[in-house]
């Protein structure tokens, strides 16, 4: 078996015409430009060039960008009135702090002071407690993106057995408690999980969010699985360049899997695109 490879980047295009669709439809009803404010705190590399890519494809499909750059030794107070100016902004609906924050500030504080109707990450208590006990929360982007993606070539999720391999609160759990929401069976593995290539075994539905490059093979897979890799890991290459790959052996377990996403091409492109996805959501909120 060659599985189908789940094309992100085309998916994620497909979504961010939606959204920009859904923008000028909102301008037109109610005179409203979703806005998104994306707050860098410090010069992390890898922070800096997310948050470029979200400026440009916010301003890309028709939305206001605000675009906050804090000194890496910003204080509490300074970024908390921030974070209370842009909730009381009516041009801005949603709000990201672009993580990870440096040491001396707390990114859980920090997302608790974010009102929850601008959370476009998902990221606040309220959100994800409605994500668990039912509501109309906004979903953090990387698993929501993985569901479009799943239901794209599954839309009956109810009843197959779903394994998230990683635990974090970022892809891991809301991740398993969207399969869930869809009704599948659903196992959370992790760093301590035993005889993980057992688990693995089980599932019809496998994520990997994870961080180890690779680490899934195909002998871990059920024949005929569907394979969302949510890694993002660079590893050496010969010519000194390096190359990104995710979590799962792409080509071995492509020999096993009915469908598997690639990395670099998966996941990744659509995080960004649900976030425009949220903002949009969140401007129509504003008005309804
Ligand atoms: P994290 O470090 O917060 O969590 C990793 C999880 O993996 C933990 O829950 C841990 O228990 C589990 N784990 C670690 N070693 C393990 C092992 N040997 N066996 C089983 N489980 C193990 O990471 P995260 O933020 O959830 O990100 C995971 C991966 O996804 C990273 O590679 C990250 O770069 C990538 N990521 C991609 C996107 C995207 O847009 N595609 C977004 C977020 C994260």
């Amino acid at each position: 078996m060659t599985a189908l490879r789940i094309d992100g980047k085309a998916f994620a295009e497909q979504v961010r015409q939606e959204v920009a669709e859904g923008v000028s439809a909102l301008k037109a009803s109610h005179g409203v430009t979703p806005g998104l404010a994306v707050v860098l705190v410090g010069e992390d590399p890898a922070s800096q060039v997310y948050v470029r890519n979200k400026v440009k494809q916010t301003e890309a499909c028709g939305m206001r960008s605000f675009h906050h750059v804090l000194d890496v030794d910003t204080s509490r107070e300074s970024l908390m009135s921030l974070i209370q100016s842009l909730n009381a902004d009516p041009a801005v609906h949603g709000i990201l702090v672009q993580l990870p924050l440096p040491a001396h500030l707390d990114s859980k504080d920090v997302i608790e002071a974010i009102d929850p109707a601008k959370d476009v990450d998902g990221f606040h208590t309220s959100n994800v407690g409605q994500l668990w006990t039912g509501g109309n929360p906004f979903v953090p982007c990387t698993p929501l993106g993985c569901m479009k993606l799943l239901k794209s070539i599954e839309p009956n999720i109810a009843g197959k057995n779903a394994v998230v391999i990683g635990r974090s609160n970022i892809v891991g759990r809301p991740m398993a408690a969207l399969l869930l929401n869809e009704s599948a069976t659903v196992t959370i593995a992790h760093s301590k999980t035993h005889n993980l290539p057992a688990v693995c075994r089980e599932a019809d539905i496998l994520v990997a969010a994870v961080g180890r490059p690779q680490m899934v093979k195909a002998d871990w897979i059920k024949p005929g699985a569907i394979v969302l890799d949510v890694g993002i890991n660079r590893i050496e290459t010969e010519d000194g360049k390096g190359r990104l790959v995710g979590d799962v052996d792409f080509d071995d377990v492509s020999t096993v899997a009915r469908a598997i996403t690639p990395v670099p091409g998966g996941p990744g492109p659509m995080t960004i695109a649900c976030l425009l996805a949220n903002t949009l959501e969140a401007a129509k909120r504003s008005v309804s």
